[in-house]
């Protein structure tokens, strides 16, 4: 029998790659069900699946904002039977909190928040009924520590690290494995999708010029350290393979070690002191990044 993987957020990205990766698994082990917001933009996902087993995707449309569209999505898969569910689904917001309008705020939790929870609450009682199931986050490293400019986004993705702990607590009764992939910098259309200021944009008219020199400074440390570091998708859809395919996966599982010297600064020192400053210098300092060595 396939193991049931619906995925949220399939019309790019990550969402996508590992929605054809699955469905073109050469041993047919997986019926996928591919979701997205708008199925106007199924034809990528169609596109890269061309020539795989037609009984190992299906594609449908899911809002994860939205309770009616929730709802109708999981009446299509047959029993209700989802063995995997990946809650992919994430937009960003890049920018000096002041400037961050009330509704770029509230959609971002929406869909990074909100939309997580909505999910997970539709299919929790299928997976606690049948005592199995995984749950499968895309997190990130914004998830774990705060980046500068990105304090909603890191809000968004803090709160669903807290979400999915105290879940993981009591879904072990279950047999319901619930894991973070804590993803870095990847290739995606990520940063051309997140609402950004641009640091010459009108946004930023009005902003004091201290912030307004960081978060130019912000920008382009941004824009390298995408280039020098981000991983390419499909290296990370490995990790996300590796935890549907594993009986026991952890609680998190990270992409990358890049950025672990900094992960690591916040356990070792729990007052902030030390991962703010090295944090300030990684993204401040001009020389090279210092993740590595930090
Ligand atoms: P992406 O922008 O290509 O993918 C995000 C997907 O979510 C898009 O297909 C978008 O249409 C979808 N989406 C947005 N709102 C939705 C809604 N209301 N309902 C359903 N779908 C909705 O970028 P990506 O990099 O593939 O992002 C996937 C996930 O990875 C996100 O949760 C993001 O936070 C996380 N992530 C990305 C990076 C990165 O650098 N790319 C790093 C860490 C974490």
């Amino acid at each position: 029998e396939k193991t049931v993987v619906l995925i949220t957020g399939c019309s790019s990205g990550i969402g996508l790659g590992l929605a054809v990766r699955l469905a073109s698994d050469s041993s047919q082990r997986f019926k996928v069900f591919a979701t997205m917001r708008d199925l106007a933009k199924k034809e990528r996902l169609l596109e890269c699946v061309r020539g795989c087993h037609r009984d190992t995707l299906e594609i449908l449309q899911l809002d994860v904002t939205n309770p009616a569209s929730l709802a109708s999505a999981i009446q299509r898969v047959p029993e209700q039977r989802v063995d995997v569910l990946v809650c992919n689904a994430g937009v960003g917001l890049m920018g000096p909190l002041e400037t961050c309008s009330q509704e770029a705020i509230k959609a971002v939790f929406d869909v990074n928040l909100f939309g997580t929870i909505n999910t997970i609450q539709a299919f929790l009682p299928g997976m606690k009924c049948r005592k199995a199931g995984k749950i499968i986050i895309t997190s990130s490293v914004g998830a774990l520590q705060g980046v500068p400019f990105n304090a909603v986004y890191c809000a968004s993705k803090f709160a669903v690290e807290g979400l999915c702990e105290s879940l993981a607590i009591v879904l072990q009764e279950f047999n319901i494995h619930i894991t973070l992939i804590e993803c870095g910098p990847v290739n995606t259309s990520f940063l051309s999708n997140m609402q950004s200021m641009d640091p010459e944009g009108h946004e930023l008219q009005g902003l004091d010029p201290k912030t307004y020199a960081l978060y130019r400074q912000y920008s382009q440390h941004c824009q390298s350290l995408f280039q020098d570091a981000a991983q390419d998708t499909d290296e990370v859809l490995q990790v996300f393979l590796d935890a549907i395919c594993t009986p026991n996966p952890p609680l998190r599982c990270f992409t990358t070690q890049f950025f672990m010297p900094l992960t690591r600064l916040k356990l070792l020192s729990p007052d902030g002191s030390e991962y703010v400053q090295a944090m300030h210098k990684f993204v401040f300092s001009t020389s090279e990044p210092q993740g590595d060595q930090a």
